[in-house]
């Protein structure tokens, strides 16, 4: 009997990151089943359960040793491999085996019973221990257990960076911590029930120019492992089994979207200025140093924002200052003559690093994050502050402190900067003394003190995600209130102008690195307002660049006077519209 045909099911979502993909949804099921309970079992069950205890961990262990090998195929990090063996050493533990048996034979249980009461055993003992290192090594312990648990379980270990076919991720949330994990040959875009335009997952995702649509809600109850999906990130549109017209129509509008893509490649050498000769900088925004190629490719005019937290996670331990030197230079001599912002680091809220999950709060993203980590860490801060200094004796480089909330915390930030310098001079080791600082505004507090802020600074750089997530009060990662993100609220652009107009009155360059600095018709808002550089992912750099170049700076500054007055988002962006209708056609 032929198969019965799977039913067509259409979602929309938040589409953030272009681009138009058809595959096979692969299903990222994380959850372990909670353990069920099997007591006074007969000598002979209790026998078995020994036995499947025993065939779970040596199952878990060559699904391990199968891991550690592709990573050292692949030639990833020893950072990775170390974990991976620290995980093979928990499974031979003793104490663990030992305990789990005893408890499966004394108490006549199932295994995974026992198993996970062994665990939780462990985990008390481990939150009970003073060294914090000696404390976080619990994790270690849960996440290979969990490993175990889900092999007794029957169920498949799901994890990204094991898919061994190409597919199109499907998860309730996925982490900028997977993100980083992923395998980009075999992940050709992902779809999540939670996030929002925001997030740092979806950032990744425009970085690596994979589409993505987020806040889809249900998609996990709706699709599963082997449905056949398309994807079109930029409109945020997912059909589950679509029909073969439907393919068809996708098919050429991909076709479409890519021509678009190698027709914007003509502006590549040319200078992004104005009609009337305003040069505003391009730069880009990176995370990871596989995304060094394709903004360079783009003509990005150097790096707006190293997002440099990436350095500090999936790993266990903290970068040593010598790795961390090594990155920065990396970077810096592939831009080099163009400049490189470093911005300090920058974890917390939806980016979790090493050592940082140690620490629960009820509101992170408010919570001791970014400079404030920093600040409160000297140790970690220095090591960084040091590494960048020692990069910058290879290249332009530019430092940046996160979540500025006032001066004084500007002013402690740059004296843990001279502290480092003072060192590294003492050491007799190069750097360059004249190295420039900014501040990112993302907070309110520091937009509204903007003129002071700037006379302590060499440049600054608006982070919109953050500004726009404090000052609207919408998570960035809560799909419930992504509808509030309005980048032409007044608000916001009162904030914006009176930064811009604060940084350009004191003679000090003001940049924005938020996603909005991407998007071209708030580019053209941001050129009018006074900012002089925008930093963005590769695929945007050409987008914005042909807007830019089809535009007048008086114009955009007599636009931007106008929509000065006007009360709400949809009010300026039909104003804009109106004046400007170039800046919504893309041409696919
Ligand atoms: C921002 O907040 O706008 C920004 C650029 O920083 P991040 O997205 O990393 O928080
Ligand atoms: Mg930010």
């Amino acid at each position: 009997m032929a198969e019965a045909k799977k039913q067509v099911v259409l979602m929309k979502g938040i589409g953030v990151s272009s681009g138009i993909v058809v595959g096979k949804v692969y299903l990222l099921e994380r959850g372990i089943p909670e353990p069920a309970h099997f007591c006074y079992l007969d000598m002979a069950e209790v026998e078995r359960e020994v036995d499947r205890f025993k065939a779970a961990l040596r199952e878990s262990r060559d699904q391990m040793l199968r891991i550690k090998k592709k990573m050292e195929d692949d030639q990833r990090g020893k950072e990775h491999i170390r974990i991976i063996d620290a995980h093979l050493m928990i499974l031979k533990d003793n104490m663990l085996i030992n305990d789990t048996v005893k408890l499966i034979r004394e108490e006549r249980v199932n295994a995974e019973w026992a198993l996970n009461k062994v665990l939780g055993d462990l985990m008390e003992f481990f939150a009970r221990m003073d060294d914090q290192y000696l404390r976080e090594r619990g994790s270690d312990v849960e996440h290979i257990v969990n490993r175990v648990l889900l092999n007794l379980s029957g169920r498949k270990h799901e994890s990204i960076s094991e898919l061994k076919t190409q597919a199109i991720v499907v998860a309730h949330d996925i982490t900028p911590a997977d993100t980083e994990q992923m395998d980009k040959a075999m992940v050709l875009g992902f779809l999540t029930d939670v996030g929002g335009r925001t997030s740092h997952s979806a950032i990744m995702a425009r970085s690596l120019e994979m589409p993505a649509v987020v806040g889809l809600e249900s998609i996990t109850r709706r699709a599963e492992t082997g449905d056949t999906i398309i994807v079109d990130g930029a409109t945020g549109t997912v059909i589950i089994n679509p029909s073969d017209s439907v393919m068809e129509v996708y098919r050429k509008r991909r076709e479409k979207f890519e021509s678009y893509g190698r027709a914007l490649f003509h502006y590549k050498d040319m200078p992004c200025e104005t009609k009337d000769g305003r040069r505003v900088r391009l730069m880009g925004n990176m995370e990871l140093s596989e995304e060094l190629d394709s903004l360079i490719e783009h003509g990005a005019e150097g790096i707006g924002l190293y997002r440099t937290e990436y350095l500090y996670m999936n790993r266990k331990g903290l970068p040593s200052e010598d790795e961390q030197v090594k990155a920065y230079k990396h970077v810096v001599k592939r831009m080099s003559p163009n400049p490189v912002i470093i911005r300090t680091l920058d974890v917390g809220a939806d980016k979790v690093a090493a050592g940082m999950d140690a620490v629960k709060e009820t509101n992170p993203a408010m919570g001791l994050r970014a400079i404030r980590f920093c600040l409160k860490n000297a140790g970690i801060f220095k090591t960084q502050l040091r590494a960048i200094l020692r990069a910058s004796a290879h290249g332009r480089i530019k430092i940046m402190f996160p979540m500025i909330s006032g001066v004084e915390e500007l002013r402690q930030a740059k004296a843990a900067l001279a502290e480092a310098k003072a060192e590294l001079k003492a050491e007799r080791i190069a750097f360059d003394d004249k190295i420039e600082t900014g501040a990112m505004i993302e907070v309110p507090s520091a937009a509204v003190i903007a003129d002071l802020i700037v006379k302590e600074t060499d440049f600054v750089s608006i982070g919109t995600n953050d500004l726009m997530q404090y000052s609207l009060a919408i998570d960035r990662v809560n799909e419930h209130v992504a509808y509030l993100y309005e980048p032409f609220h007044p608000a916001v652009l009162r904030t914006i102008k009176a930064v811009a107009e604060a940084a350009n009155k004191a003679g000090v360059s003001c940049g924005v690195c938020g996603e909005m600095a991407g998007e071209p018709a708030y580019a053209f808002i941001l050129v009018g307002f006074g900012v002089d550089q925008l930093s963005m992912n590769a695929f945007s750099v050409l987008r914005v660049k042909r807007l830019i170049r089809s535009i007048g700076y008086n114009e955009a500054k007599r636009i931007c006077k106008a929509i000065s007055g006007l009360a709400t988002a949809s009010e300026v962006e039909a104003y804009i519209s109106a004046k400007m209708p170039e800046l919504y056609k893309e041409e696919f």
